[in-house]
């Protein structure tokens, strides 16, 4: 009968005893657990803390009577194991209870003692207000101190999943909570990018956040510890949790003979042996080859530490079978609202390990944009340049991130490639996913990119070729460019692009960015299929670059009040924690939600009109950009940005409206709006009859306006149709007016696409799709141009020509001539020709 003992009694020990068990029943199986409870669920201890499990018994997985009832399995708990005696193959165990030590012996030794939190020599740290979390009786101790009305104020040290974590359910209950942490980011299992989304959610949620700023020292005042950082921020709290990283916890084994690693871990092979044929480590406290980068790396995690488990027990019994082949470490974490996913290697960790590599980002819907309640979602992938084998992949997002990293997570495990990934099939239906999942649309942009079609940078890259003069181009449209741009690029819409060539040096480096990658690549084919050569597009777009720039100016800035109004999120509170000035005013709600861009501005611009000063709108959006475009929009018109934040995808805004009388306050009085400004118009002159063009003319229009420019819109020739009635009255015209009247179309319900209309079926297709997705009809759109004052001018001299009467022709509108449009365009800094 085989003897088993096993160190540690939590995942990869209870795991690996259970197992035994399973494949041995004769066997006799002794489990040693330092502290008091045996399988517990660590991963749910932050819960506990914030009250999301109620009852400490649902943190126990097993206690060692059912262990022995159930696999009679013994588990000895308060017994440290202090070393190990090879020779005799025993070990020596100190009986805490008892205060004693005795031997015993094992054929088949299995350690799983884990790993345990850093406390490194900060002076100051033994104050008993700082306290790490591993165990349940941490976790008692931590939840003491929350309960107690007199803790207020956390710091958490470490901004990890674990302190993350921490942090979420300590602000859930009600404490002030800063993180502190020495890197630039928080998550450092993310890139950059990505991790500015999180921080940006983070301050959004009340978390005071300190980047790239390390703890000093801890004072102590009392019951208060006083956190001073390296910059000298001073930060005082009644509770200190240190999360900063964790050591395999293997010090009794220092005088063993078993070899371990500079870090403490256990070195195995791929059956768990250590450098002793009868001793065997699973979990935390070993060291393996990452299957990726074959150097060895610890990785502290639960799914990891209990698929070893199973492993472990089977190579015990089946004498080295099934090797194990490594971990990819592929972990997710809540932090609020908001889920963040990463598997396989980041940027750092490719960089690290010198492996080439390239990135892959799409901003994508949960699931199919035009089915209710969809969430914002952030895949990039890392993969090799040339074969496209996939390093890694990272998420960040509020509904189907683990779906997404699971999958990716599964590719890598069996050594896909982006290929894959775009062939990739999922179980499609619009409340779950897209016809094209956002798996598939990284895997398109790399292929994209391998088979050299699209040459894709990242937001550094972009930067770095910007300060060595490449030409930045923003393919977004007038108004989406107005609300935000990288600066020092020249705004020409993508759909304007094939007319605008001329506007583009070929001698440049050309660097391309829309919204989100999409519009950036169909410029980028454009330009490429008209001869250009030295094309960029950048990967993510404007939203990528724009929060991980902000994230940086923040950091760089800090302290700097008018940096932090900058920031991406803001809340209603003052410096000192009051809130801002309540209004007794009319608020008005507002949801707008399910909207796309612009409409959620231009709504916010229709209700605003009809209030007085210092009335609010709390206004709600699922558009993913509203949340900064309306902070541009109110610096723009004067109207004060009063709170920003979101709850589970939805962004909520609180905006007050400002002083009509703004633009005739003296400039002492402060910086002014830019509706202000006298050469604050835009005009457009529309030429074309084509339906697509029509659209976008008057979506620029009504973004414009709703901007608060002043806007004139130039109806000539073709572009007369969209102004003409439905229904015409008779009129009486010469011969060519009558031909005239009767080839057009008949206002703008009859206009047709430009391309692919396919005698009518693309234009119905056209305006089925705009009402899925929320977009107004044409005749909307015109309603909603009257509605915010955008001046409609049809050309006289057209009429004329075309045999066009004033009568046949819609109404609130002008007629004019040239001298009307050259008027409006000499106060503008915008004048598009469509
Ligand atoms: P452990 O589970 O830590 O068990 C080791 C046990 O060995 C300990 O109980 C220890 O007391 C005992 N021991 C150590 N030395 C001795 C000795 N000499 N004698 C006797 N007993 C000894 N992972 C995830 O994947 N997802 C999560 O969401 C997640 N959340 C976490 C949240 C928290 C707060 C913590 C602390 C960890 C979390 N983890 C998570 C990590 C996960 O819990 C570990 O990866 C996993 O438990 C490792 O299993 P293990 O058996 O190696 O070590």
């Amino acid at each position: 009968m085989a003897k088993y003992l096993i160190v540690g009694g939590v995942a990869g020990g209870a795991g690996t005893a259970a197992r035994l068990r399973r494949r041995d029943e004769k066997a006799e199986i002794i489990m040693f657990e330092r502290g008091e409870y045996i399988s517990y669920a660590n991963c749910g201890l932050p819960y506990y803390a914030g009250d999301v499990i109620t009852e400490r018994s649902r943190l126990f997985v097993m206690t060692p009577e059912r262990f022995m009832e159930s696999l009679n399995v013994e588990a000895r708990v308060l017994s440290e194991v202090k070393a190990i005696n090879r020779k005799a193959k025993t070990i020596t165990v100190l009986d805490l209870k008892k205060n004693t030590e005795y031997e015993e012996r094992y054929d088949t030794l299995i350690l799983s003692p884990g790993a345990s939190p850093v406390r490194p020599p900060i002076p100051g740290i033994d104050h008993p207000s700082i306290m790490s979390l591993r165990s349940v009786s941490d976790i008692d101790k931590i939840k003491e101190k929350v309960d107690s009305p007199n803790v207020k104020r956390a710091v958490v040290v470490g901004g990890g999943f674990i302190g993350l974590e921490m942090a979420e359910n300590l602000k859930e209950r009600g404490l002030e909570v800063s993180v502190v942490e020495a890197l630039e980011q928080v998550m450092n299992i993310i890139d950059y990018d990505l991790a500015a989304d999180v921080q940006q959610h983070l301050r959004a949620k009340g978390v005071a956040l300190f980047l790239k700023d390390g703890v000093a020292s801890f004072e102590h005042h009392g019951s208060i510890v006083s956190v001073r950082l390296a910059s000298g921020t001073l930060i005082d709290a009644e509770l200190v949790i240190l999360s900063i990283g964790v050591r395999p916890d293997t010090a009794f084994l220092k005088d063993s003979g078993i070899a371990l690693a500079k870090n403490g871990a256990i070195k195995v092979d791929e059956y768990f042996t250590t450098n002793d044929k009868d001793i065997r480590a699973v979990g935390d406290a070993i060291e393996f080859a990452s299957p990726l980068t074959k150097v060895a790396v610890t990785v502290p995690l639960a799914g990891p530490a209990n698929k070893q488990a199973r492993l472990c027990a089977d190579a015990i019994i089946d004498g080295n079978k099934k090797p194990y082949t490594g971990t990819i470490a592929t972990s997710i974490a809540k932090i609020f609202d908001m889920t963040v996913a990463s598997t396989g290697l980041t940027e750092k960790g490719l960089k690290q390990a010198n492996l080439p590599f390239r990135s892959a980002t799409t901003h994508a819907g949960n699931h199919a944009g035009y089915y209710p309640n969809t969430k914002q979602l952030t895949l990039k992938i890392l993969y090799h340049p040339q074969s496209g084998k996939i390093w890694g992949a990272q998420a960040v997002g509020y509904d189907g991130v683990d779906k997404r990293i699971d999958v990716i997570s599964a590719f890598i495990g069996k050594e896909g490639t982006v290929y894959d990934l775009a062939e990739f099939e999922q179980a499609y239906a619009p409340p779950f996913s897209s016809a094209k999942d956002p798996v598939n649309m990284v895997g398109f942009i790399a292929i994209n990119t391998i088979e050299l079609l699209s040459d894709t940078i990242d937001w550094q890259e972009a930067q770095q070729l910007k300060r060595e003069g490449a030409f930045m181009l923003d393919v977004r449209s007038a108004e989406e460019y107005e609300l935000g741009a990288i600066q020092g690029s020249v705004n020409i819409a993508h759909t304007e692009l094939r007319n605008r060539l001329s506007e583009i040096p070929k001698d440049r480096v050309i660097v391309i960015n829309c919204a989100m990658g999409l519009r950036g690549y169909l410029a980028e084919r454009i330009l490429r299929q008209n001869g250009y050569t030295q094309v960029k597009n950048l990967s993510g777009g404007f939203k990528s670059y724009d929060k991980a720039v902000r994230e940086k100016e923040l950091l760089e800035h800090r302290g700097q009040a008018s940096i932090k109004e900058e920031s991406a999120y803001i809340d209603n509170r003052n410096e000192d924690g009051s809130f801002r000035k309540r209004t007794e005013n009319k608020i008005s709600k507002i949801d707008a939600c399910g909207l796309q861009c612009p409409g959620p501005i231009i709504r916010l611009k229709k209700e605003i009109d009809n209030l007085e000063q210092g009335d609010r709108i709390v206004m709600k959006a699922s558009d993913p950009g509203f949340g900064i475009d309306v902070q541009s929009w109110c610096k723009l018109t004067g109207n004060e940005l009063i709170s920003v934040t979101t709850t589970e995808g939805v962004i909520e805004a609180v905006v007050e409206k400002g002083s009509p009388d703004i633009c005739k306050m003296p400039s002492s009085a402060g910086e002014k709006p830019a509706i202000c400004s006298t050469d604050n118009g835009a005009t457009l002159i529309v030429f074309s009859n084509d339906l697509d063009k029509a659209l976008a003319s008057f979506v620029l229009a009504n973004g414009a306006a709703a901007s608060g420019k002043k806007v004139t819109m130039f109806f000539t020739f073709w572009g007369l149709s969209v102004l003409r009635k439905k229904n015409t009255p008779p009129v009486k015209k010469d011969f060519m007016g009558k031909m005239f009247g009767m080839m057009l179309p008949k206002g703008m319900e009859k206009l047709s696409l430009s391309s692919m209309n396919m005698g009518g079926m693309g234009s119905a297709m056209m305006k089925s799709r705009m009402k899925k997705k929320h977009v107004d009809q044409v005749h909307q759109m015109f309603e909603d141009a009257k509605k915010v004052g955008v001046k409609m001018v049809a050309c006289q001299m057209s009429m004329d020509i075309m045999g066009i009467k004033k009568e046949e022709l819609v109404d609130g509108i002008e007629i004019g001539g040239v001298a009307t449009y050259m008027a409006d365009a000499s106060e503008s800094k915008v004048n598009l020709f469509i």
